[in-house]
């Protein structure tokens, strides 16, 4: 795109034949079209095998299809007014979009930032865990979604009574992990510590029959995308 805004300011108040937009617009929109394809392919492709990153690279090529839409416009307004400067201006306000959209997309792949479709995801597996609450699951903390080019990888801490043994924290884990897969599908990767859980806990805690339990239990937290990411053991406000 550098190469784009310097022929841009370059060609600023130059005359220019456009014989070469029709040939540029064809091209721009073979590329939305595929894109578009593609992407739509993806999504499906990735609902149906339940993969998050599938799902996630098909909305990026249908996102990408909307701005070459907006470019092809640009370029088809040019071409019908014949007004060379617009030419110029389009050219370097799709310059700077490219560039910007090509810097977002490097960087959530690189830097693993979480987007939109994977809130998403996280806010439905959120409300699956909660229909599917156990006892024994005292609260989950911590939560971190990280992206790896195409590989996601779900870090967590779950709060579990202090005294289970190593066998059973991990059977806990198992089960989580297992409700969190009908989400994500089978390409997450899943990393799941166990915590023991604290005195405060027993106040959101609703294990019948604890042999540890310090304070009757009061109310449930529900988790929600918040909580679930919080950096501590979920706990009732004190006021
Ligand atoms: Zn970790
Ligand atoms: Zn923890
Ligand atoms: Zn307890």
């Amino acid at each position: 795109s550098g190469l784009i805004l310097y022929e841009s300011i370059h060609y600023l108040g130059v005359p220019r034949t456009l014989h070469q937009l029709d040939f540029g617009i064809a091209l721009i929109g073979v590329t939305a079209l595929l894109n578009f394809i593609m992407g739509s392919v993806c999504v499906r492709a990735g609902r149906k095998s339940n993969s998050l990153a599938l799902v996630a690279s098909g909305k990026h090529l249908i996102s990408d299809t909307w701005s070459t839409l907006g470019i092809i416009a640009g370029l088809v307004l040019i071409a019908l007014t014949g007004i060379q400067w617009i030419d110029s201006i389009v050219a370097m306000v799709f310059g700077v979009i490219i560039f910007v959209t090509g810097y977002k997309i490097l960087r959530s792949s690189l830097a693993g930032i979480m987007d939109e479709s994977d809130r998403e995801l996280l806010a439905k597996m959120v409300s699956r865990l909660n229909q599917h609450r156990e006892e024994n699951w005292i609260d989950l903390h911590n939560t971190r979604i990280i992206k790896f080019g195409s590989v996601l990888h779900l870090d967590a801490h779950l709060t579990v009574p202090w005294y289970l043994n190593v066998h059973e924290a991990h059977n806990e884990i198992d089960r989580l992990a297992g409700r969190v897969r009908e989400e994500f599908g089978e390409t997450l990767e899943l990393y799941v510590h166990s915590d023991g859980c604290l005195d405060f806990s027993c106040k959101i805690c609703s294990k019948s029959g604890c042999p540890a339990r310090q304070s009757p239990f009061e109310k449930r937290i529900e988790w929600t995308v918040q909580n679930i990411s919080q950096n501590q053991k979920h706990r009732i406000s004190t006021p």
